[in-house]
């Protein structure tokens, strides 16, 4: 909702906001805010808030440190949690800028702004609905997170097994006041794991969406003495988390993808989307799939893809095109997980298809068996690659492609590669407990 300066003003004398939070995300998608009184909005919203960008990873070096907070005014939120007789708090997202009131290139809110042009250039607009899935652990009694789960529950189980109704109840509350459409929420397959769905939107308001969302389950679940978690592979052995992104194209009213007249009724820059996902998506890995973790998500037999195909409804297939046509047709990207930043994730995804669009590839046929149970041979036969296996091997391929440096621009890509590199050597030359438990006793 576009909400003006003179509506929130309304807002904050109706709900009595006595402290607004100034949002925005570092290089790794991670929330920060800085507070202020609503008695400064006049200066927050002509972007006088300055603040050290040289505390804020992958931001400037210290040389050039001050950075300045621009807040978007449809990101105007009242806190649920925060509401008392006389008081609330409220929020709003922000994008940096530079001193000079230019947009700071290192804010990947602004990375993905520059990609929404780039689309729009070619008269497309972007629509995404992410589905980002969770996990509940018990907090301890000083209030930190245990690796201990919440219940025993499985896929679409009710009460009294399912031991997250009353928190995710709570979560859709909290998320539908801030503005969200809540469409569905439940217990997913894995032991304490669950997913609530918003509803798609344009695909800077959806990373804004996924961002606040991600922040509402954490804070409503400590309330609980329940730690969420979006760390992909949690739990060895059951299913991890993933953050599948269903995007389409529009152009003017119209759904770009949608073609009633096709087999499939795809249209053909949809295959050709698809064809260009396909064909950059290992460049692409570091950005959608960040984490050391990420990668012992992305292996076979657990609804995640580590084969690069697509199909109408393949869970085995990194692209699945759900059933839903005409202004709902879309293509779900399955690898991305939740612990990636939603603005380079849709912006990389965006670039990845438009690619595709531009150069006009043609998709491979579709895969509409099990891939998980087929042979090495079997795949090479059908030219089925696989997607990296390690962070190692995504920095390699983001490396050797071009999608990601264009997409994130230098600033980002040098500060996101250095990152990874330095995470990757950490876990390298870390003893883990597994090396211990197989070799310890016995060599
Ligand atoms: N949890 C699965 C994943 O890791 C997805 C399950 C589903 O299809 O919703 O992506
Ligand atoms: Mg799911
Ligand atoms: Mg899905």
């Amino acid at each position: 909702a576009e909400a003006t300066l003179e509506q929130i003003k309304e807002i904050i004398k109706e709900k009595s906001v006595e402290l607004l939070h100034l949002q925005f995300v570092d290089i790794e998608g991670i929330l920060k805010h800085v507070t202020v009184t609503s008695a400064q909005l006049e200066d927050v919203v002509e972007g006088k808030m300055m603040f050290d960008g040289s505390s804020i990873k992958g931001f400037s070096p210290i040389n050039k440190s001050d950075l300045y907070l621009q807040p978007d005014l449809t990101t105007f939120a009242v806190l649920p949690w925060t509401v008392e007789a006389g008081y609330s708090e409220a929020r709003f997202l922000c994008s940096a800028t530079n001193p000079d009131g230019t947009p700071f290139e290192g804010d990947t809110r602004n990375v993905l702004k520059k990609t929404v042009e780039r689309a729009a250039d070619k008269g497309y607009t972007i629509s995404v609905g992410p589905e980002l899935e969770f996990f509940l652990f018990k907090n301890d009694d000083n209030g930190y997170a245990t690796t201990e789960l919440t219940d025993k529950a499985g896929y679409f189980e009710p009460s009294p097994h399912d031991l997250g109704e009353r928190v995710r109840l709570e979560i859709y509350r909290a998320l539908k006041a801030m503005g969200f459409t809540i469409e569905a929420s439940h217990h997913e397959v894995a032991e304490g794991q669950h997913e609530i769905n918003f509803k798609y939107a344009d695909v800077l308001t959806a990373a804004d969406l996924a961002t606040t969302y991600k922040w509402v389950v954490k804070t409503v679940a400590k309330k609980f003495g329940m730690h969420a978690t979006f760390m992909p592979k949690p739990v060895f052995g059951i299913n991890g988390s993933g953050m599948h992104v269903n995007m389409s194209f529009f152009e003017g009213s119209e759904n770009a993808f949608f073609d009633p007249a096709d087999e499939m009724q795809l249209s053909e820059k949809a295959y050709q989307f698809i064809a260009g996902v396909l064909e950059n998506v290992k460049g692409i890995a570091a950005v959608t799939n960040p984490l050391v973790n990420s990668y012992k998500r992305l292996v076979p037999g657990y609804e995640a893809p580590c084969y690069i195909a697509w199909s109408a409804s393949n869970r085995s297939a990194l692209i699945r095109i759900p059933a839903k046509r005409g202004l709902a047709t879309r293509v779900e990207l399955r690898c991305p997980d939740p612990s990636s930043n939603p603005y380079l994730t849709f912006a990389v995804i965006a670039s990845a298809g438009l690619d595709g669009i531009e150069k006009g590839l043609e998709a491979p046929a579709p895969i509409n068996d099990d891939i998980f149970h087929m042979s090495e041979e079997q795949r090479a036969f059908r030219g089925i690659d696989n997607l990296p296996g390690s962070l190692a091997e995504a920095v390699k391929e983001l490396e050797a492609g071009e999608i990601a440096f264009n997409t994130l621009g230098e600033h980002v890509y040098n500060e996101y590669v250095s990152l990874k590199k330095a995470e990757w050597d950490s876990y390298r030359t870390s003893v883990h407990s597994w090396e211990i438990e197989n070799y310890h006793s016995k060599f």
